[in-house]
This record gives C-alpha cells, structure tokens and sequence, in this order.
C-alpha cells in the first residue's frame, strides 16, 4: 500500500520546493496574440498553501497550468525541487472546478484510476483509495456512482483521486466555485483538515477572497491581463483554523487589505461589457 506521507518526501519542509522566475505567457490565436501574465516571480516553501486570487481573467489558471507542465511559458522559468517543469509531472496532483469522474465508475475505482494510468499495480493501492475517501468522510459510498453523489461529494471523490498517488504537490483550479456556498464552506474545512493529516505543498486558484484567506499561507493576489503579482500577503492564522477565525480582526483585516489591493490593481479595466439582449421571438416583438 502506498503510505500517507506527514512531510512531503523529496524535500524539507521549509525550503522553496517550487520556483517561478520571471515567467511570461503570450497565447497565440488566430485572432493574433493575447498576452495573459506580463511577469509573475514568486517562490513556494514546500508544505505551505498558497493561493493565487484575483477576477476572471487575469491568468490565475494559466500560472497553475504552466506549473503543472501544461502549459508552455512564453519565458521565464518555472522548477520544481530545481527542475525545470517542460513536461506534465507524476508528483502533481491537480482538481479542476469540474470532478470529470467517469459516470459509469465507482467512487473508489475514480480514485483508482490514476494507479492504471501509471500503469501500477491496483491492487496495491486499494486500501489507501479506501481510506482517502473514508478521510473526506464518503465512508458507505464508496461504491457509489458519480451520478448518485452530490456535487460536494464527487468533489472530494476527485480531491482523493488527486492524492491516489501520493504527489508532493496539489493543484486547484478554482475547485469549489461551482459549489454552492454552504457546500462551499464545507469543502474550505475539510480541505483545511485534510492538509492538516497529510501535509501537502498546495497552489490553490480562487476569486474568493475569503476562501484565499481562510485556507492560505501566503496570498498573491494577480493584476489585470498582462497580469503580474500586485500583492504578496502572509496570512497571519494560527492553524489548525476553525470559522471562528473569519471573526477575528486579523482575519477581516487581512481580507480588507487583499480587496482593496484587487480594487487597485483592477480599476483601470473597462467595466464588463453588457450582455447583448436576446433576439426576441417574432411574436414578443410584435406582441401578438
Ligand atoms: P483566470 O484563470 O484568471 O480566469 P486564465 O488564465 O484562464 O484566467 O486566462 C487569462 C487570459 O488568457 C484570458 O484573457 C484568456 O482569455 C486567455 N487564455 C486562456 N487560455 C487561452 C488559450 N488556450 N488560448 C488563448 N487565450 C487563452
């Protein structure tokens, strides 16, 4: 069986596990380049949470794509433990905003899958499947269907399946906005505790600012395309955290900084444009 690690393997806690120096991206399009981050330099200290935050737009997925081999820079530099990322890796594990579990299998044998994508032997990772989706509290739906669990619930199948293989590193995509936010919330704790038993190294993608702010050590918040890191926040939490922290000064002074550092860094950009009114039907038009 593959162990939980309590201190991510092929590094030291405390330490840069990974590095963005410099980094540019330039997407080519057939409507001719569109330029998403201007510069982004930062480092991440191995076991700590770090959250991207900024509005739709700014970059924040591309960063995490790039970090995770795939995405190309522009230029720059991005490393993990010092190597430089040119490929997608097997010590990332990644969650998107959807869980994209195959319908027609179990809880458990969505975790599982990964294990046969790396081509390892099943059976040998059966029981830490279990006990991954007994951590998130889906002990008695193991062999349910994605179909038959709530959206919470196939977002902790694919946080478990994100982990099967036991990676240094977690990546999230915006991985509870589709949530509601009850469920929301809930997601924000169990995550917290999760990371409290397994101690993974987390760059977390959001546009929440209290959800950056409630799970993070670090905060970097991103500016308008071309984006570049406007702001660089330590969060001063004590962990393990509870929601009692969303009512201490500390908390919401922090939450203030970030939103007044959003405001600054975006209020240069034209407003929204306004949706385009629907085509009304020929009877609506002529009122008949
Ligand atoms: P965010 O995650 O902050 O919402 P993204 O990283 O998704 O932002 O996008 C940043 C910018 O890059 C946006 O203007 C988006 O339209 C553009 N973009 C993202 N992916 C592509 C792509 N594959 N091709 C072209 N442009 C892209």
């Amino acid at each position: 069986m593959a162990a939980a690690s309590a201190t991510p393997r092929d590094c030291t806690p405390g330490t840069p596990l990974i590095t963005v120096e410099h980094v540019r991206k330039t997407y080519e399009t057939r409507d001719g380049p569109v330029a998403a981050i201007a510069a982004a330099s930062f480092d991440v200290i191995a076991g700590s949470f770090v959250s991207l935050l900024g509005p739709s737009g700014c970059g924040k997925s591309t960063l995490l794509l790039m970090l995770a081999g795939l995405e190309q820079a522009t230029a720059g530099r991005l490393a993990i433990g010092g190597e430089p990322v040119t490929a997608p890796r097997r010590d990332i594990g990644i969650v998107f905003q959807d869980a994209t579990l195959l319908p027609w299998k179990s809880a458990l044998d969505n975790v599982l899958f990964p294990i046969k994508i790396l081509k390892r032997p099943i059976a040998d990772y059966r029981a830490r499947g279990a006990e991954l989706l007994d951590l998130v509290g889906l002990t008695g739906f193991h062999d349910k269907k994605p179909a038959q669990l709530s959206g919470g619930m196939r977002q902790r199948v694919a946080i478990c399946r994100a982990l099967i293989h036991d990676p240094d590193i977690l990546l999230m995509d915006e991985p509870f906005s589709a949530l509601d936010a009850i469920t929301r919330d809930q997601m924000n704790l169990l995550l917290t505790e999760l990371l409290e038993k397994l101690k993974k190294t987390v760059v977390f993608v959001t546009h929440s600012i209290r959800e950056a702010a409630f799970l993070s050590d670090r905060v970097l918040v991103m500016g308008s395309r071309p984006s570049t890191i406007t702001l660089d926040a330590t969060v001063p939490l004590a962990r393990p955290r509870s929601f009692a922290v969303e009512g201490s000064p500390a908390f919401n002074d922090l939450c203030a900084r970030l939103r007044r550092s959003i405001e600054a860094a975006h209020a240069a950009e034209p407003p929204p444009p306004v949706p385009a009114r629907p085509a009304l039907a020929l009877r609506e038009q002529f009122h008949v």
